[in-house]
C-alpha cells in the first residue's frame, strides 16, 4: 500500500564506540542500498531519562551524526534529521495519547526494568511512561513498514501495531464507506475488479491469507488510484475501514555482538570502550592492556579462549584461520598473550582508517553536517505532513 520503509532512531549519547557500531550502525548501513531509510537522532527521547540535564544534548547529537557518517552512513542513500527539527512527532504523540490505554504503557517490559535499573534517578514521570508512544509515533508517522530491532525491542513493535490497528479501527471509519469502498473497485478496470472481489472473499470467508497477499500485491501495481481510494481498498480487504496508519514489522538484527574490554557489555559508562575514531595509539594501548584469561598467569601457563574476552574479539574481526591459530595457540601455551592480541589491533585499525578519513571533511567544515541534516529534516517533515494530513482529517481536526 504504502512504499517499504525503514525507520529507526537512536539516543544521543555523544561518541559512539565500536560496539554501537557491530550492534547497529552496521546494519544500518547494510540496509540503506536495500530500502529507503530513515535515520533520526532520538533526542526528545533523551530527556525522558535525562530531562534534569538537557546540556549535553546538542553536543551529543553532532558527535553522534558525525560518526554516523563516518561510519558509512550515506546521505545520499538514507535521510538523516533530528527528531525534534519535526514537531509533528509529537503532534501524533499527542493524538495517540488519547486513546492508548495506560495498561499498554506500563505492561512494556523494558518499562519496569528501566525504572529498576536506573534508580539513581525519579522516572515517575509522565514522559517516561509514555516513551514507547513516542516511540510508536516516530515509527507511525512515516508510516514505516519495517523497523530494525534487537529481541529485546520485539514487544515495543507489538505495542506500534496494537497502536495502529486501534487507530485505524477507531477513526478508518468513514461515512459511505461500503458505496466509497465499491466505487474504488470499479475503478480498478473489470478485470482487477472481479479479481479482487474474488480474492477479498477467499480472505473474508475462508480465512486464506494468501488471497490477502496476492490482493494487496495487485493494489500496489494500480498505480491510477487516488490514495483515499487506495486506503480505502486496503481497509475495505480486511474489514469496513480505510488504513490510514500501518503497522509496522520489527526486522530482527543480526548483529556480532562485540563485547567491552572487560568482557561486559561494552559502555562508556564502564570505560570499557573503545571510540569509533578512538586514535590508533590508544586502540593500541587499550588491547594490549586488556584482560585475558585469568589463568594464564605465566606465559607458558596453557589457557582457555572461552575464559578469555579477547577471542571475544577474534570472533567478531578474525577469519577462521586465525581463530583456529588463536585456539590451538592459547590452549598449548603456543602464543602469548600480545602475540594474539595482534590480530585484532590490525583488524580494529584497518576498520578504523576510513572512518577516520570520511570524517575528517565534517570535522573540517561541520557546515557540511547541518546541511545534510537540514535537507534530511525537510525530506521527513514532507513525509510526517503527508500522514499528519490524513490523520487529523480521519480525527475530524480538519476544519479550518
Ligand atoms: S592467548 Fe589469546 S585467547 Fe588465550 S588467553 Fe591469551 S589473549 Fe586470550
Amino acid at each position: 500500500m504504502y512504499p517499504d520503509r525503514v525507520v529507526s532512531g537512536m539516543r544521543p549519547t555523544g561518541a559512539m564506540h565500536l560496539g554501537h557500531y557491530h550492534g547497529a550502525l552496521k546494519n544500518w548501513i547494510k540496509m540503506q542500498s536495500e530500502l529507503p531509510c530513515l535515520f533520526f537522532v532520538a533526542d526528545w527521547h533523551a530527556l525522558t531519562t535525562h530531562y534534569d540535564d538537557p546540556s549535553v544534548i546538542e553536543r551529543s547529537t553532532w558527535e553522534m551524526l558525525v560518526d554516523w557518517l563516518a561510519a558509512g552512513v550515506d546521505p545520499s542513500q538514507s535521510t538523516l534529521f533530528i527528531q525534534s527539527r519535526v514537531p509533528e512527532h509529537a503532534e501524533l504523540h499527542l493524538l495517540l495519547s488519547m486513546a492508548t490505554p495506560l495498561g499498554w504503557l506500563e505492561r512494556v517490559p523494558t518499562y519496569k526494568d528501566q525504572i529498576e535499573n536506573l534508580s539513581n534517578k525519579d522516572l515517575a514521570t509522565y514522559g517516561f511512561l509514555g516513551y514507547p508512544l513516542l516511540q510508536a509515533a516516530d515509527v507511525l508517522i512515516y508510516r514505516a513498514s519495517q523497523v530494525p530491532v534487537g529481541d529485546d525491542q520485539v514487544p515495543h513493535i507489538e505495542m506500534m501495531r496494537e497502536i495502529a490497528r486501534r487507530f485505524n479501527h477507531l477513526y478508518g471509519k468513514e461515512k459511505g464507506f461500503e458505496e466509497k469502498a465499491q466505487d474504488a473497485v470499479k475503478k480498478l478496470g473489470s478485470k482487477r475488479a472481479k479479481l479482487y472481489n474474488e480474492l477479498r472473499t477467499e480472505y473474508q470467508q475462508d480465512g486464506k491469507d494468501e488471497a490477502l497477499e496476492q490482493a494487496k500485491a495487485m493494489l500496489d501495481d494500480a498505480q491510477s488510484l487516488s490514495m483515499g481510494d487506495r486506503e480505502r481498498l486496503f481497509g475495505y480487504l480486511e474489514g469496513s475501514r480505510k488504513l490510514i496508519l500501518v503497522e509496522p514489522q520489527a526486522r530482527l538484527t543480526v548483529a556480532s555482538r562485540l563485547p567491552g574490554l572487560d568482557g561486559r557489555k561494552m559502555s562508556k559508562s564502564y570505560g570499557n570502550s573503545i571510540a569509533l575514531r578512538e586514535d590508533k595509539a590508544s586502540v593500541e594501548k587499550k588491547i594490549r592492556t586488556m584482560p585475558t584469561d585469568p589463568a594464564r598467569v605465566r606465559r607458558t601457563d596453557a589457557g582457555d579462549p572461552a575464559r578469555c574476552p579477547v577471542w571475544q574479539f577474534h570472533q567478531v574481526y578474525s577469519n577462521n584461520d586465525t581463530q583456529e591459530w588463536v585456539v590451538k595457540g592459547c590452549k598449548s601455551a603456543g602464543i602469548g598473550c600480545i602475540e594474539c592480541k595482534q590480530p585484532v589491533i590490525d583488524a580494529i585499525v584497518k576498520e578504523q582508517e576510513p572512518m577516520h578519513e570520511r570524517a575528517q571533511q565534517y570535522l573540517d567544515d561541520p557546515s557540511l553536517v547541518r546541511a545534510i541534516v537540514a535537507d534530511g529534516n525537510d525530506a521527513a517533515r514532507k513525509l510526517a505532513l503527508e500522514t499528519m494530513r490524513d490523520v487529523r482529517e480521519a480525527m475530524g481536526l480538519a476544519y479550518t
